[in-house]
C-alpha cells in the first residue's frame, strides 16, 4: 500500500490513495529544476508516476478528493516553474504512457508519455511521414499536442485525428481533431485534462525520403539554435508575420543578462540558464524584453512558455 506523510499546503496529510494497488512512484518536496529543461524551480510537494490509466485515476481521485491542485507535465521542456514551487500534486507522465499501437497503413495510436524524437525515429523505420518537422522538440506527445508544438511550417495538428483524456473525476473524454479547435501553440482542451493518448493519421512514404527531410530540418535547427545551455526553446510567440526574437535582436538585448539568466547570444527568443538562474530573473528579463520591444515597435510579445507555481 501507498502510505506516507505528505505535507500539502503546510498541512501533514495521511497520503493513502484510493486503491492499494498504485503502481507508479510518489515522490515528496521534489526539486522541480530535476524536471525541467531550464534546471529552474522551486520544489513540487509531491509527484507522482502513474504507470497506467488505473494509477492516472487513482491519483487523480485521491487529489480531488482531497482538493489538492494537479498539474500534469511531460518532460518540463516548455515550463518555467516558480521559485517557490508547486503547492498541490505534480503528475509526470513522461516515465510511462508509452504504448504505441500501429493502425493500418498510416495511423498510430500514441501515449502522451511518448517522446517526439522517438516517436519520429519509428515513424521513420515504417515509412511513415509527417512529424518530420519536430525532429527538435525534446518533449512529448502529450506535451507537444497540448501545446500544438510546431515548427518550419508544421503543426502537431497536422497529424492528430483523435485525443484521449482523462478529467479530475477521472472521466474519459475522446476529441475530435475539429474540436480542439487548434491555433498557434494552442489547442481549445478543456481545462484540467490530462492527454492519455492520442491518434495520428501519418502518410505513407519512403524511409530514405523521410530521412532526407528528417536531416534538413536537423541542419536549419542546428544552424539556427545550437544552444547547449539549459533554455525552454522559444519564450515569446511570433506575432503574425514577424519574429519574436528578430524584434528583441533589434532592441538591443541578446545577450542581456540578470543574474545567471541570459538572453541568448545565438537567439534573441532563447533565454539560458548560465548555472544557477532563478525563475526570477528569467521572469525579469521577460518583462525587460517586453517593455523594450513595446516601447521600440509598438508590439506587445506574448509568452509561449508556461509559467507555473509560487513566486
Ligand atoms: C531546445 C528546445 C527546443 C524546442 N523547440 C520547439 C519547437 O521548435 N517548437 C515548439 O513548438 N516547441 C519547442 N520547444 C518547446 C517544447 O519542447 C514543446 O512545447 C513540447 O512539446 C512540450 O512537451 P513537454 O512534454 O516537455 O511538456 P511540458 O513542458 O512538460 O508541459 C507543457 C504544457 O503542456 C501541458 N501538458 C504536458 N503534458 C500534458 C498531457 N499529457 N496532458 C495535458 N497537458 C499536458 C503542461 O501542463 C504544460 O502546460 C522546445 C523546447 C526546447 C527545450
Amino acid at each position: 500500500m501507498q502510505d506516507a506523510r505528505c505535507k500539502i499546503k503546510n498541512k501533514t496529510y495521511n497520503l493513502q490513495l484510493a486503491t492499494c494497488i498504485f503502481k507508479g512512484r510518489i515522490l515528496f518536496d521534489v526539486p522541480m529544476k530535476d524536471y525541467t529543461s531550464f534546471k529552474i524551480g522551486g520544489n513540487a510537494d509531491v509527484m507522482v508516476f502513474p504507470q497506467d490509466e488505473h494509477d492516472l485515476i487513482d491519483v487523480i481521485g485521491f487529489a480531488s478528493n482531497k482538493g489538492f491542485p494537479v498539474l500534469v507535465i511531460g518532460r518540463g521542456t516548455n515550463l518555467l516553474v516558480r521559485d517557490n514551487g508547486i503547492r498541490g500534486v505534480v503528475i509526470n507522465l513522461s516515465n510511462s504512457f508509452k504504448e504505441i499501437t500501429w493502425v493500418g497503413d498510416d495511423e498510430a495510436i500514441v501515449g502522451g508519455g511518448v517522446g517526439v524524437i522517438e516517436l519520429i525515429n519509428l515513424c521513420k523505420e515504417r515509412g511513415l511521414s509527417g512529424l518530420e518537422f519536430a525532429v527538435g522538440i525534446p518533449g512529448t506527445i502529450g506535451g507537444a499536442v497540448f501545446m500544438n508544438a510546431g515548427a518550419y511550417g508544421g503543426e502537431m495538428k497536422d497529424a492528430v485525428k483523435t485525443v484521449e483524456a482523462v478529467d479530475l473525476n477521472g472521466k474519459r473524454h475522446s476529441f475530435d481533431k475539429s474540436a480542439l479547435k487548434f491555433s498557434y501553440r494552442k489547442c481549445d482542451l478543456p481545462e484540467n485534462m490530462i492527454i492519455s493518448k492520442v491518434r495520428l493519421k501519418l502518410r505513407k512514404d519512403s524511409a530514405e525520403e523521410i530521412k532526407k527531410r528528417i536531416k534538413e530540418f536537423k541542419e536549419r535547427r542546428k544552424a539556427a539554435q545550437a544552444i547547449v545551455l539549459p533554455n525552454a526553446g522559444s519564450i515569446f510567440k511570433n506575432p503574425e508575420g514577424l519574429y519574436a526574437g528578430r524584434l528583441i535582436e533589434e532592441s538591443g538585448l541578446k545577450g542581456s543578462r540578470v543574474g545567471d539568466a541570459q538572453i541568448s547570444e545565438m537567439h534573441g527568443n532563447y533565454i539560458v540558464n548560465l548555472g544557477n538562474a532563478t525563475a526570477m530573473d528569467v521572469l525579469t528579463l521577460i518583462a525587460m524584453a517586453r517593455d523594450k520591444v513595446f516601447k521600440a515597435k509598438g508590439i506587445l510579445l506574448e509568452t509561449e512558455i508556461k509559467v507555473v507555481g509560487e513566486d
